[in-house]
């Protein structure tokens, strides 16, 4: 079991989630320090396309994430909402 990281993260990004999770299993496809000093410059086209993923291999399932989240992207994975089902596979496939 783990967490994953479903639609509402694409654009937002603030990598909140990051910061809390013990075990640095949160990713995207822009390094999280690239993210970061977008975000400090307000250059939000920059990672407009972008959302973080959960390794599910290495996520112990703390749950620290998922109240940080300000657009509540993070859901255990039994818990995600039937819309972002597809978001499951897809936090599995970033890391294949
Ligand atoms: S549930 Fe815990 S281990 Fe898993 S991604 Fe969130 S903070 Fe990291
Ligand atoms: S806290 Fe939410 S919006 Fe921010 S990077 Fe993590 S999943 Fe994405």
């Amino acid at each position: 079991m783990a967490f994953i990281i479903a639609e509402p993260c694409i654009g937002t990004c603030d990598t909140s989630c990051v910061e809390v999770c013990p075990v640095d299993c949160i990713h995207g496809t822009m390094p999280v320090d690239e993210i970061k000093e977008h975000q400090a410059a307000g250059n939000k086209e920059a990672f407009a396309s972008i959302q973080l993923f959960i390794d599910p291999d290495i996520c112990i399932d703390c749950g620290a994430c998922e109240p940080e989240c300000p657009v509540e992207a993070i859901f255990e994975e039994d818990d995600t909402p039937a819309e972002w089902e597809s978001y499951i596979q897809l936090n599995a496939d970033f890391f294949e």
